[in-house]
Order: C-alpha cells, then sequence, then structure tokens
C-alpha cells in the first residue's frame, strides 16, 4: 500500500531547524499518526510522502511557506502592561488571547515600561523545517476517522470526557504529539 488520500500513515519522524538543531522528535514506541488528506500535518511534508511505503527512509526540506508560513507582523503587538491584570510578565511567558479570530496562543516577547510586546505567530512561523522520516504503517482511514478527521486507536486519538474541546485545541500544543489526543 502507497500514501495517498485518506490513508492512515504512522511514521517516525526528526525534526531539525537549519541550523541543524532538533525542535521535535517521534517518541520511540509511538510513532506520529496522521490521516493523509485530513489537513493533519503540514502542507510541505504532506506532499513528500505521497506513493511511499512502509518502510521508507526519506528526508524532506520544508520551506517556511509550505510550513508554519512567514511570521506575520501583523500578530505582533504591545499591549499595556495592566491588560494581564497584575501578573509578573516576563519574556517567554505563553498566554491565550482572545482575538477577533477566536482563542491564540501568544508568548511575550519583550517588557518596556509599562508595555509588553506579544507574538501571536506560530513558534515555528518563518522556520524552514528538516525532517528525517521512517513510515511504519499504513491502512486504509475508516468511515469514523474520516468523518472526525483525525487517527483513533493506538497512536491516535483517545475519546474521553472532555470531548467538547475537541476541535479547540491549539496546533502548538499538540505538535509533535501522535495522533490527536486530549
Ligand atoms: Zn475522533
Amino acid at each position: 500500500m502507497q500514501i495517498g488520500q485518506d490513508k492512515v500513515v504512522k511514521l517516525h519522524y526528526v525534526l531539525r531547524n537549519d541550523a541543524g538543531e532538533i525542535i521535535d522528535k517521534s517518541e520511540a514506541d509511538e510513532p506520529l499518526a496522521y490521516i493523509h488528506g485530513a489537513g493533519n500535518i503540514i502542507p510541505g511534508l504532506e506532499e513528500a510522502l505521497i506513493g511511499k511505503s512502509v518502510g521508507d527512509k526519506l528526508t524532506v526540506a520544508v520551506p517556511a511557506e509550505k510550513a508554519y508560513g512567514p511570521s506575520d507582523p501583523e500578530l505582533i503587538q504591545a499591549v499595556p502592561r495592566r491588560a494581564f491584570e497584575g501578573t509578573e510578565v516576563k519574556p517567554g511567558m505563553r498566554f491565550h488571547a482572545e482575538t477577533e479570530d477566536g482563542p491564540r496562543s501568544v508568548v511575550v516577547t519583550r517588557v518596556q515600561g509599562d508595555m509588553v510586546t506579544i507574538d501571536g505567530n506560530h513558534p515555528l512561523a518563518g522556520q524552514n523545517l528538516n525532517f528525517e522520516v521512517e513510515i511504519t504503517e499504513i491502512r486504509e482511514a475508516n468511515a469514523e476517522e474520516l468523518e472526525h478527521g483525525h487517527v483513533h486507536g493506538p497512536g491516535g486519538h483517545a475519546h474521553g470526557d472532555d470531548e467538547e474541546f475537541d476541535e479547540e485545541d491549539f496546533d502548538d500544543e499538540e505538535e509533535g504529539g501522535a495522533g490527536h489526543a486530549h
């Protein structure tokens, strides 16, 4: 079986930035599980996997535009310190902010006087991503998985009591996880 639309794929990966530093990798006993064509993984990696088979190993260089996109200056804002309601704000702290486009994870990049600079870009925005990938399993997705848009079972999604949060997870919190878990 080859990788294509609506296949469930499991793979091991190591992700490095252009400096060669490891940003993320799959756990030894827990490959990443995704549904091909369901938007589970970044487009540049998905494209490179089409037609591959179990056991194939490949290296994939994904430019930022086909990964998490360029850093968007409109997502970088200065807000008054009082907006943090007494929290002692420091660079590197991460908050969930309510925005016009819904909740968004933001990181504090600078604190100067009474102003705090926050960045709502994905942590990997603007970065080229270099993957080493080994494919370990390919199967057909079942109807329920296709309806939900994520993999079920080992390495995938386990439905629990917190089902209502299903579609509200932040991408950056799931990144590197094996499939979809709550
Ligand atoms: Zn599901």
